[in-house]
């Protein structure tokens, strides 16, 4: 049975080389001028070089970035919604010329990534791409902090990658590709794949969203971000096992695949849940649920606006489709899972608690109610939140 939907623009773009050619690469690598990249950067280079971000081959140009900006569109006409550039600081800008071949080195590992042939160098208003972007210029933002932190210059080009990083062996059965995905998709017949993206451990709202769409799909892909997030936000080894506990006792398995990705989050919101969208499809999810604050931080975006952007894009824009979720609780009146769709009750009726007041009844070893978490995964981030932290 062929696979229901195809990757954005088209088919799978790699730019991951392997056996031969990946040696031969590197070894290359090592004699060219080095750009030194940040792990959003570095994340980036990744989610290319697997093919997560096709028909991306490498990082953009300067139309790109205008088109993208300003209406979602990269200068080929394709549908894309978050500029993927690379920068450089103005001494170094002036030592790489357009035509020539450099190493991309991981700034944090110093580990060599791959390789870019420089088709274009370009500077862009970096505040203008925040405004856009992230609709909102305030530094305090952690994406605009990133953009605004950037080099002075941007550098274009096609990439060939040969380093995943450490992710193939810190989550050896869980790191996948987008070919990988597929082809289990593929294999079990699934022609309707509801795809939940996850950045936290695995709460009973979490777990009911995923739930709803199960009812409703041939299979649940649940996709985990491990590459990074803000400071002080869960490890991901820690949310992982979460997850694989929620799924072992509480889902059918054979119904159920588990997967993380290395990107990095931009926190851009509606914008991002887009990009989460496109890269979805690209794994091979035909639906994607997008419940309250997809992507969001602080108080930057309305709880839906993730949702509502779908319907502000033209109709072909992309292949996978969203099942957009209101906000999910437990209500002890309805005695249940709920969502602000379904129960009728007020909100002295709701079981709610923020990340933070969560974080100091852990801490403090404070009872949390079951409605809220699972008590398997109560242990879990008990043992996390009083043991040594990094
Ligand atoms: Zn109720």
């Amino acid at each position: 049975m062929s696979h229901p939907v195809s990757p954005h623009g088209g088919k799978l773009i790699l730019r991951l080389l392997k056996g031969e050619e990946s040696t031969e690469a590197k070894k290359r690598a090592r004699e060219l001028p080095k750009i030194h990249m940040t792990s959003r950067e570095t994340s980036d280079l990744i989610m290319i070089g697997i093919g997560a971000f096709s028909p991306l081959d490498g990082f953009m140009g300067r139309e790109d970035w205008e088109r993208i900006c300003k209406d979602f569109t990269m200068a080929n006409g394709i549908f894309w919604p978050i500029p993927i550039t690379l920068s450089i600081s103005g001494d170094n800008a002036s030592r790489i010329k357009e035509g020539s071949e450099v190493a991309l080195t991981d700034g944090e590992s110093e580990e060599l990534m791959g390789t870019m042939r420089i088709e274009e160098k370009y500077t862009i208003d970096k505040g203008y791409e925040c405004k856009e972007v992230f609709r909102t210029n305030d530094p305090k933002h952690p994406g605009v902090a990133k953009v605004m932190a950037q080099g002075e210059c941007n550098l274009a080009g096609p990439v060939r990658v040969f380093n995943e990083l450490d992710y193939p062996d810190r989550f050896p059965d869980l790191y996948a590709r987008p070919e990988e995905t597929r082809a289990m998709f593929e294999e079990r017949g699934w022609q309707t794949i509801a795809v939940l993206q996850l950045r936290n451990p695995m709460h009973r709202s979490h777990e009911y969203l995923a739930k709803i769409a199960l009812e409703v799909s041939d299979g649940l892909f649940i996709h985990q971000l491990v590459g990074k997030l803000k400071e002080g936000d869960i490890p991901a080894e820690v949310r992982v096992r979460c997850v694989e506990t929620v799924v072992d006792h509480y889902f059918p398995r054979e119904r159920v695949v588990t997967k993380v990705y290395p990107m990095e989050m931009r926190y851009a919101g509606p914008r991002e849940a887009l990009l989460h969208a496109i890269f979805r499809q690209n794994y091979g999810a035909s639906h994607m649920i997008i419940g309250r604050d997809h992507a969001g931080v602080g108080n930057y975006y309305g709880p839906f606006d993730a949702q509502r952007i779908f319907h502000e894009i033209p109709e072909d824009a992309l292949g996978i489709k969203i099942l957009p979720i209101d906000w999910t609780f437990y209500c002890y009146k309805c005695k249940a899972m709920v969502s602000s769709k379904t129960c009728p009750h007020g909100e002295k009726d709701h079981l709610l608690l923020s990340g933070t007041l969560l974080r100091e009844m852990l801490t403090k070893g404070d009872p949390v109610p079951e409605e809220f978490s699972r008590p398997e995964i109560l242990s879990i981030l008990r043992e996390y939140y009083s043991g040594p932290k990094e």
